[in-house]
């Protein structure tokens, strides 16, 4: 054997001894983590009028879904966007709470232009970076003008109500992009089940459209109400509402429930853990 021959020998050696050990090291690793179920998937579901994205961020590999919206009126309510985000972080740090046969998706900010509005920050930001003594109504509504809780299509009309006042509610059902974000996530992971964080009513909304409240949906209410202590209500009745997305949700037989934080500044985050969980429990196998 020549001076080449012992040299591609002990190549060859070492590539066969770094292997082993890459073997070795794989197989000591626990399945779960080389299926990583912590990592997050992040899916780009629609643009803003002012060209912000939305952005659902999805955990767990279980066939069923379970889709929790944060944000859709904006800065007027964002507080309901940081306790999504609150518990996009949960999700990441504590995987183990997801039961196998979920998937648990989050889109923390429907209304990315209202939010901005009232925050001044593009994508994530903190309670002290809104501004003290700042109106935040305006922020409650898309770039043009339009409560996007109004511009779904479940009886939807031209113009709505918001307490006592006219809202526009679009040029037609899903009119705007911030809606037809949230429908393309629906036609294309088919939830089973939605919650819609608002703020300030202080109570657990059920929804419907034609055909009453859907069983499944007082269910999801009732275990959201029960765990969390917000009081469960079956129909918001302050003033007619029309076009909103849980109403459209309840249309086509997919369970949508409300959940109106008490305050428009705290994201209550017990309260609402305690809510999703009774939500994994109510739907893990
Ligand atoms: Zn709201």
């Amino acid at each position: 054997m020549g001076k080449w021959g012992v040299i591609t020998l002990l190549a060859l050696a070492v590539v066969l001894a770094a292997g082993a050990f890459a073997f070795v090291r794989l197989s000591q690793i626990e399945p779960q983590v080389l299926l990583a179920p912590s990592e997050v998937k992040t899916e780009i579901v629609g643009t803003s009028v002012e060209g912000r994205a939305i952005t659902a961020y999805s955990f767990g590999q279980g066939e069923t879904v379970l889709l929790f919206v944060g944000g859709i009126h904006g800065g007027y309510e964002w507080n309901s966007t940081l306790l999504a985000y609150q518990f996009i972080d949960y999700l990441k740090a504590n995987p183990k709470v997801i039961p196998p046969n979920l998937t648990i998706a989050v889109i923390p900010s429907a209304n990315p232009d209202g939010l901005h509005v009232v925050t001044g920050a593009e994508g994530r930001f903190a309670a002290a970076d809104i501004p003290a003594q700042t109106t935040t109504v305006p922020g409650r509504f898309n770039a043009n003008n339009v409560d996007l809780n109004r511009n779904f299509d479940c009886k939807w009309k031209p113009e709505s109500m918001w307490r006592g006042e006219v809202v526009s509610a679009g040029s037609a059902a899903f009119s705007e992009p911030e809606a037809r974000a949230i429908r393309y996530f629906v036609w294309n992971h088919d939830p089973s089940a939605v919650v819609f964080w608002h703020s300030q009513s202080n109570a657990v909304y059920a929804s419907e459209c034609e055909e009453g409240i859907l069983p499944s949906t007082r269910a999801v209410m009732n275990a959201y109400a029960t765990a969390s202590g917000y009081p469960a209500v079956d129909s918001f009745d302050a003033y007619e509402i029309t076009g909103d997305a849980e109403g459209w949700l309840a249309s086509i037989h997919i369970p949508a429930i409300t959940v109106e934080l008490k305050t428009h500044e705290d994201v209550e985050w017990e309260r609402n853990l305690a809510g999703v969980t009774a939500l994994f429990n109510l739907y893990k196998k």
